[in-house]
């Protein structure tokens, strides 16, 4: 096979913009395109903080826009949702379709002149051609194909149709697609920056859709001319992309705009090594945000998804763009674990301050608990928790009933004795729950010391044998609820 001319688009410098061809005040420009189709998942959240931490790295801007050009799957719901996701992430754009600037708008749907405009310039050079092929016929000959042992593509029915052919099948109410007449006998080259070379034959290639139907631009289409319009610079997409690329690098070319660099990471899998979109459970963003996961502890797991990186601890994000480096992108799947977002949500925990961690508490807390009672609960929880979940169960004990404690436990409790009780409850009621007045009392009247002393306590008071510190856990209590707890073993 003769592979003739070459679309020689090298792509591969990362300092600032590609080095090829451009003014050199090029800004470095990244972009996250997600399609308002569902609920932001984790992997478009990956590759939407790789973009981020790329443009903040190059000192670049970071741009957002959403492909919503599929009308009957996007929805402004979903566009909403995914916007407050980022939001929630850390992820922030420089613009977008809440923040216009001269290169927008940032929605596709709103785009249509501009696509119209690059159509006529393909159409006049000879390099679209509108196809009638219904999609039973493209059916049949994918199959055919198939049959006969060829990877299916476009056959080229509608490609040398005169323009007589074209008006009859006009005439006869057919609405065409538009298809990119893909130059024959070319080698398709790039550098992908995840995975060095790249060579594609365009006689492997069939002409493809670029226009649908209803007239509205195509994936490959807008995207690759939305990407040179914006200005962006470097594309940093999942591996599903990259066979897409030397589609776009041929429309690029033909329309004579600028191509990005493309560098397509690995995907995003989970435990079991399926994708994560297709992992049973949910993996959206929402869904770890309702859970109290903290989006730092997110970005962190992220960070390290395919991304390998020598900085071990929690970072910042500012931290992150700074570390980032794009030759350390990873062509190996990369797996979600939900054991290592935990262990950065511990991180986390360790870090937090009392008045961040009363927001996140807060829901734990009974709506009836005064302001002072509430502080000394969540201060006294939140270094002993992983999730707000886990702060609902010492909610309970602190501010609710205990269930009867399991037999082993009562044996310790009952085996203190009555005296021991006796002169608990008491100092609980004397002291305002002081824990050390509390301590004294019993340690004066049975001489305990150590655990023989703490551990009933602790049970009486709380159920459990671990726990927070129990002092200040005693102070949030309800007046009168320790005593109580403790006079129940006096008798
Ligand atoms: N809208 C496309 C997607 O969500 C964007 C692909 C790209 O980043 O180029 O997969």
């Amino acid at each position: 096979m003769t592979t003739g001319s070459t679309v020689g688009i090298g792509t591969s410098s990362l300092g600032g913009g590609p080095s090829q061809g451009g003014p050199p005040s090029l800004v470095a420009t990244a972009r996250f395109a997600p399609s308002p189709t569902g609920e932001l998942h984790l992997g478009n959240a990956r590759t939407a903080l790789f973009n981020l931490l790329l443009a903040r790295h190059l000192n670049g801007r970071f741009i957002l826009r959403v492909e919503d050009t599929d009308q009957e799957r996007s929805k402004d719901l979903h566009i909403e949702q995914q916007m407050k996701d980022l939001r929630w992430l850390g992820i922030d754009w420089d613009a977008g379709p809440d923040r216009e600037d001269d290169r927008g708008p940032y929605r596709q749907s709103q785009r249509a002149s501009v696509y119209a405009s690059y159509f006529d310039m393909l159409a006049a050079k000879g390099q679209a051609y509108p196809c009638f092929c219904t999609a039973v016929e493209l059916e049949v000959s994918r199959r055919t194909q198939l049959a006969a042992g060829r990877p299916p593509r476009y056959a080229g029915t509608c490609r040398e149709l005169s323009p007589e052919q074209q008006e009859r099948k006009r005439a006869a109410g057919i609405a065409p697609t538009t298809r990119f007449r893909v130059p024959t006998g070319r080698r398709v080259e790039f550098t992908d920056f995840v995975h060095g070379e790249q060579s594609f034959l365009s006689d492997d290639i069939g002409d493809f859709v670029v226009r649908r139907a209803d007239g509205s631009a195509a994936f490959f289409f807008s995207n690759a001319v939305d990407d040179a319009r914006m200005g962006v610079t470097h594309v940093l997409r999942g591996e599903d992309h990259l066979t897409n690329t030397p589609r776009q690098l041929m429309i690029l070319e033909a329309l004579g705009l600028r191509a990005p660099a493309y560098g397509h990471v690995s995907l995003l899998v989970g435990k079991d090594g399926a994708p994560l979109s297709k992992r049973h459970g949910d993996p959206s963003v929402r869904y770890y945000r309702e859970r109290g996961y903290s989006p730092e502890a997110i970005a962190n797991h992220l960070f390290r998804l395919g991304h390998s990186t020598s900085e071990h601890g929690f970072l910042t994000l500012e931290e992150m763009a700074r570390a980032f480096d794009p030759t350390h992108l990873g062509r190996a799947p990369a797996r979600f674990d939900d054991q290592q977002l935990t262990m950065w949500q511990k991180e986390w925990v360790n870090r937090l301050t009392a008045d961040t961690a009363r927001v996140w508490l807060s829901s734990v807390v009974p709506a009836h608990v005064d302001e002072s009672a509430s502080r000394a609960f969540i201060e006294a929880v939140m270094h002993n928790v992983v999730l707000p979940e886990d702060a609902q169960g010492w909610a309970q004990v602190v501010f609710g009933e205990l269930p009867p404690l399991a037999a082993d436990d009562e044996q310790v409790v009952r085996n203190a004795g009555s005296g021991y009780f006796s002169a608990a409850a008491s100092a609980a009621a004397t002291s305002d729950n002081d824990l050390p007045a509390i301590v004294n009392a019993v340690k004066a009247a049975t001489g305990r010391t150590g655990a023989a002393l703490y551990k009933p306590l602790r049970l009486a008071l709380t159920g459990r044998t671990h726990g927070p510190e129990l002092a200040p856990l005693l102070k949030a209590m309800p007046p009168g609820k320790a005593r109580e707890r403790l006079a129940r073993f006096a008798a």
